[in-house]
């Protein structure tokens, strides 16, 4: 950037029309700003994070539906909320979604979106368990464990020429490979090793027992016991036993508020077999990463949750079990190498439009008084 101005300047002082020595200036300027850009060019701002994390929760919704309920949502997202607000990101805009599925799963969008399903719901037996995965979605989160791993990776890559007018496909790039990742509950050890110590930290904060994550996690690996060892959330590793023995050892004995009344006041939904989830055929709409933005093209009203995309999701097209995703192979050699078990392939509503919620502090105090 030093060598850039003065040649520029130079250029300019020598050329006879003084009138070009304001534009040449300005766009010596721009040179240095997109050479600091290019420095950049890989850091994602709290605003792609947000807009990453936005497409990446249309896919998801689309993926799966929405549950059409807001008394459902309301009390999620209070939930959601009271623990969002003891992580490390209080202010984000948190977000939070219940998607139609029977299948058991939770999904962390980045900037602040997570997404926990109706099977998952069902299979939760109290409000400190709910804040307990909620917390752990949240970590994930708060600790941008989805952007930090493709940035680590290096999977997503801008070319050498690339200025930040070009910047539309490599955060399209970026959507697509965070799309999987949060699908596949791709994170590694770590990072999951992190989020349950998350989840153990902010709900302790909250009021909440703070080891009820360990005991859905337990509930949820006696209920895949007969699956093979990955499906569905947590399910990418097979040392469940131990990750719930650590968070038992993190959470001691300090709160015993599990507020299970509440719980089962504001959500009906019962436990499904895992052996009844009906699963998407292969190829159905929504399975694949693929995004419809264009080089250059800023539209942010483009809305693929709501393209009425919903092939698949018809009686017709309901196989019994597992549903190998080989469409997926197209986006993620690891992702679509491996299969995918019940949950994870379990069939979706065909809603994907978001109930959307408001929750005020004054009502969040007053929720908040309700645990113990
Ligand atoms: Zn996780």
């Amino acid at each position: 950037m030093r060598a850039v101005i003065p040649a520029v300047v130079f250029v300019a002082l020598c050329s006879p029309a003084y009138a070009q020595i304001g534009d040449l200036l300005k766009k010596a300027q721009e040179i240095g700003e997109q050479q600091k850009k290019k420095l950049d060019d890989v850091m994602i701002s709290a605003e792609e994070e947000r807009q990453i994390g936005e497409e990446v929760s249309a896919k998801i919704r689309q993926r799966f539906g929405v549950v059409q309920n807001a008394g459902v949502h309301k009390y999620v997202t209070l939930v959601g909320t009271m623990v969002a607000r003891q992580s490390e990101r209080p202010a984000l805009p948190w977000t939070f979604i219940v998607l139609d599925t029977d299948g058991v799963n939770a999904f962390a969008s980045p900037g602040g979106i997570v997404h926990i399903t109706r099977g998952a719901l069902g299979l939760i037996r109290n409000e400190a368990e709910l804040a307990g995965v909620l917390a752990h979605e949240i970590g994930h989160v708060a600790h941008k464990h989805t952007v930090n791993a493709i940035e680590k990776s290096h999977a997503v890559k801008m070319g050498t020429s690339a200025t930040m007018a070009d910047r539309a496909p490599f955060l399209d790039q970026l959507t697509n490979k965070a799309y999987e990742m949060v699908l596949e509950n791709a994170f590694d050890r770590g990072d999951e090793a992190d989020a349950d110590k998350a989840s153990v930290q902010y709900t302790q904060k909250a009021g909440y027992a703070s080891g009820t994550l360990a005991d859905f996690l337990a509930r949820l690996d006696d209920r895949n016991k007969d699956q093979p060892a990955r499906n569905g959330l947590f399910a990418s590793h097979p040392e469940t036993r131990e990750r719930i023995e650590k968070i038992r050892r993190q959470a001691g004995t300090k709160t015993t508020a599990s507020v299970e009344a509440r719980y089962k006041q504001h959500i009906k939904y019962e436990p499904i077999p895992i052996t009844s989830i009906a699963a998407v055929e292969d190829g159905s709409a929504g399975l694949t990463g693929s995004t419809s933005r264009k080089s250059g093209d800023k539209s942010k009203d483009k809305k693929p949750a709501e393209e009425p995309k919903k092939k698949g999701f018809g009686l017709g097209n309901l196989i019994p079990t597992v549903a190998p995703e080989s469409k997926s192979a197209q986006v993620s050699a690891s992702g679509g190498a491996r299969g995918v078990g019940p949950d994870r392939a379990a069939r979706g509503g065909g809603n994907a439009t978001v109930v959307k919620v408001v929750v005020s502090d004054a009502e969040l105090e007053t929720f908040r008084k309700g645990i113990a």
